[in-house]
């Protein structure tokens, strides 16, 4: 009752602050930001539309106030359920902060606001032969800050990390609506690595107003190559192969045979559909270093049973092979209209294993599965229809126990940060009453003191912890180690009728 009380008091207080285009507050408006990606839900009181760090931070503080929770969204493409308002309150969303503020090719870096689009910013760089690596295959609608909140990947970051590795600084409102400048334009800030602790840490930490991000040039030469498998293990053989010897493209995708027939019932994007598994590998950088490297895929790839390695001629065999990749999950929807995605790890010895596995489930449940993989950054997904949620659930536990016994790393949405995978932490960035008290603001030291302790308290917390889906969650990749080191695939699974 009295959180209802506060709840309504709030929404008063919100339409007071801002104005009545930036709040949402009537239940209509409300049903659409209830969701995100992933298969959970849960109403907000009202909605904030904030235009500046200022108004972010007025708000925080008028939660901490009237001890309502909040929670900060992007897009919410999410699949991990992290921009749910799981116990209510307000929902922060950062979606209208889309100024790109500066482009500095001389530091090859830039600065921007939470809600410009992953892709926006790719295309805004290019002008200057530059490029921001992270490409969720969400790139078209995800925001920078989701990014940073789940730390993601996408297909280019096997060779060059994942958003932990691009980010440089970040300005955030700390959870007493303090705001503070955690690193900056330039990498390696002395002191603790405050960016890598809020990276990844599902807005549970504090929102982020302005990202420092890095930039990389466009390599100068890029090789696009297809291979044909007669079988999934092959083509995971030869994937294993390429890093065996060394061999680490920019990119590399696999796709099953239903995720194939996917993709071209709807783009005709040029894989072949009788294929029961194709791998999508990129390699850029010197031209004579790209000519060697493609040959060597092409070898690995014969060498493991490709049945045909087809490079791509021009520049728009190329797009068209992308544009069939990142629409993968469009597609899925071609062939049932509610499907369910979720993410995990799996080491690349033990998908084989992972793959069987997957396959035995879905023959006992029922539920028609496609696999999608990112090689290397980590993650692994798995949809259900909506209908089906709790069947869904339990499918989704049953798998996630199997990838443990496996060897495998917990399923993860998108995400490979750990405090989600808690209801404790998941989608409510602080939560004043009782629970937790807002930390009293003081000066910017005490304040980093403070989220390193908050730091070391967690971790051993986390890593005590049975999770959600009954396993733990992965580990994340250290900021300075590239993400093919960490031994770890991604992989989705698209579940359906
Ligand atoms: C079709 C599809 C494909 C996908 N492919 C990939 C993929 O290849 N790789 C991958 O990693 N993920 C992928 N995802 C998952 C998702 O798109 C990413 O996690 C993305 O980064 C989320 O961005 P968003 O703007 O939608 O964030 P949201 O979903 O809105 O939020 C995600 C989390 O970040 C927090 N957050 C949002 N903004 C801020 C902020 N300003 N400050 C602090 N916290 C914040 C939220 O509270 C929430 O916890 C995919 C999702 C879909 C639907």
């Amino acid at each position: 009752m009295a959180v209802a009380v506060a709840e309504s008091v709030i929404v008063e207080e919100l339409k007071r602050l801002l104005p009545p285009e930036q709040v949402l507050w009537r239940d209509y408006d409300l049903m659409l930001y209830e969701y995100d990606g992933s298969i959970d839900k849960h109403r907000p009181s009202a909605v904030v539309f904030a235009l500046s760090t200022e108004q972010v931070s007025q708000v925080v503080k008028a939660c901490n106030n009237h001890q309502v929770p909040y929670t900060a969204r992007g897009a919410g493409t999410g699949l991990s359920g992290g921009a749910i308002p799981i116990n209510g309150g307000v929902l922060i969303s950062l979606a209208r902060m889309t100024r790109i503020l500066d482009i500095d090719p001389e530091n090859m870096c830039a600065i921007v606001e939470p809600g410009v689009v992953n892709l926006r910013l790719g295309q805004a760089t290019a002008q200057f032969g530059l490029t921001y690596v992270p490409d969720p295959s969400s790139q078209k609608a995800c925001t920078i800050g989701g990014n940073v909140g789940e730390n993601s990947g996408g297909p280019h970051t096997l060779r060059y990390g994942v958003t932990t590795n691009h980010t440089l600084g970040l300005e955030v409102v700390l959870p007493d609506g303090e705001i503070v400048t955690l690193g900056g334009s330039a990498p390696d800030t002395p002191g603790y690595d405050l960016v890598g602790l809020l990276v990844g840490s599902e807005g549970t930490l504090g929102i982020v107003t302005k990202v420092w991000v890095r930039l990389v040039p466009i390599g100068e030469t890029v090789k696009t190559i297809l291979a044909v498998f007669g079988s999934m293990e092959d083509a995971s053989s030869a994937v294993a192969g390429m890093i065996a010897r060394r061999i680490i493209p920019a990119a590399i995708e696999m796709m099953d045979n239903l995720t194939i027939r996917a993709i071209e019932s709807r783009s005709k994007a040029g894989y072949p559909v009788d294929a029961e598994g194709v791998v999508l590998i990129e390699v850029d950088g010197l031209r004579e270093q790209v000519e060697a490297e493609a040959e060597a895929v092409d070898e690995v790839c014969r060498e493991n049973g490709a049945l045909k390695v087809r490079l791509a001629k021009d520049e728009a065999e190329r797009a068209a092979l992308w544009a069939g990749r990142k629409g993968a999950f469009a597609a899925i929807g071609r062939l049932t209209p509610d499907y369910y995605t979720v993410d995990g790890v799996v080491p690349r010895t033990k998908l084989p294993a992972t793959l069987a596995r997957i396959q035995e489930i879905s023959r006992e449940s029922g539920f028609r599965i496609a696999n999608v993989f990112h090689a290397g950054d980590g993650s692994k997904t798995r949809p259900i229809r909506a209908a089906c949620a709790t069947r869904a659930k339990c499918f989704q536990r049953r798998a996630a126990a199997s990838s443990c016994s496996l060897g495998a790393g917990a399923p993860r949405a998108g995400s490979r940060s750990w405090p989600n995978w808690h209801p404790r932490f998941r989608s409510t960035a602080w939560h004043p009453p009782s629970t937790c008290t807002p930390p009293r603001p003081t000066s910017l030291q005490k304040r980093c003191t403070q989220l390193t302790r908050l730091a070391r308290r967690l971790r051993p917390w986390a890593a005590a912890r049975t999770w959600r889906w009954g396993c733990r969650p992965s580990a994340s990749i250290s900021r300075s180690t590239p993400a093919h080191s960490s031994g770890s695939w991604s992989m989705s699974l698209l579940i359906s009728r």
